[in-house]
């Protein structure tokens, strides 16, 4: 039993440590067959690349790359932001059309869509998580906007569930079904619980097990999340990068 690939990986080109190519090199030394490079959208605040027109360069050089990398496979992705209540993403789709991977996440510090959406998508999540009222106004808010974001772009993979903006995990869980989307366990922020594991594997969820990894150094280190999958006695062909 062995993982096949890691795909969640941030370079240089966003806010990960490592160049593309010590990424790559250390997935190889990891013994992966596989690795995505996956970095944060540009409307990430202080983190995200410089502009969606980045990932078209981060494309080719990995495709260079590759031609004298023959034992890995290397997948140019994103890992995009949720920047609307509609589920908008920050990578227009003629550039996401061109990855081999799309995920995406939400995540808190993004520049919205709209003015409107500053206030309802962005400043609702601060301010959620001093006001208990608000709270599950934007879990129900996330939640809408993260299916819809499955339905309108081909997601590969949701990337940490829940992770710091609360989400209905059952309706999300249904939509990665519909859309075939893939849950992440993602073994960097290591924050999910066996107890919503098993809620997901109960809905069948399809797992995707992904180091988040912003250093060469960890790079495939998965470890944590199979056994994470494992206590919560999720049938190993729920998780789609590994080979049994
Ligand atoms: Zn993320
Ligand atoms: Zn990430």
């Amino acid at each position: 039993m062995k993982f096949i690939g890691d795909y969640h990986t941030h370079s240089t080109y966003s806010d990960g440590r490592d160049t593309i190519v010590e990424m790559v090199d250390a997935a190889r030394q990891k013994g992966l067959g596989e690795v995505a490079i996956t970095d944060h959208g540009p409307r990430n605040i202080g983190v995200g690349v410089k502009g969606p027109g980045t990932f078209l360069v981060i494309k080719e050089e990995i495709e260079k790359l590759q031609d004298n990398r023959e034992d890995i496979k290397i997948l140019a992705g994103a890992e995009a932001n949720i920047i609307s209540s509609a589920g908008e993403i920050d990578i227009p789709v003629n550039i996401a059309k061109e990855l081999d991977i799309l995920l995406v996440g939400l995540h808190p510090y993004v520049w919205p869509n709209t003015f409107r959406d500053g206030i309802s998508f962005v400043l609702g999540n601060q301010l959620s998580r001093a006001v208990p009222y608000l709270k599950k106004k934007m879990k129900n808010t996330n939640t809408k906007a993260l299916v819809e974001a499955m339905h309108k772009y081909p997601v590969a993979a949701v990337t940490h569930p829940g992770l710091g903006m609360p989400i209905e995990l059952d309706e999300v869980c249904r939509a990665c079904l519909a859309t075939d989307t893939a849950w992440e366990i993602n073994t960097g922020h290591n924050f999910q619980t066996v107890n919503e594991v098993q809620k997901a594997a109960r809905k069948g969820a399809k797992f995707i097990v992904n180091s988040d990894a912003h250093f060469a150094k960890t790079v495939g280190a998965l470890e944590q999340g199979l056994s994470l999958l494992t206590h919560a006695n999720v049938d190993l062909e729920q998780i789609i990068n590994i080979q049994v």
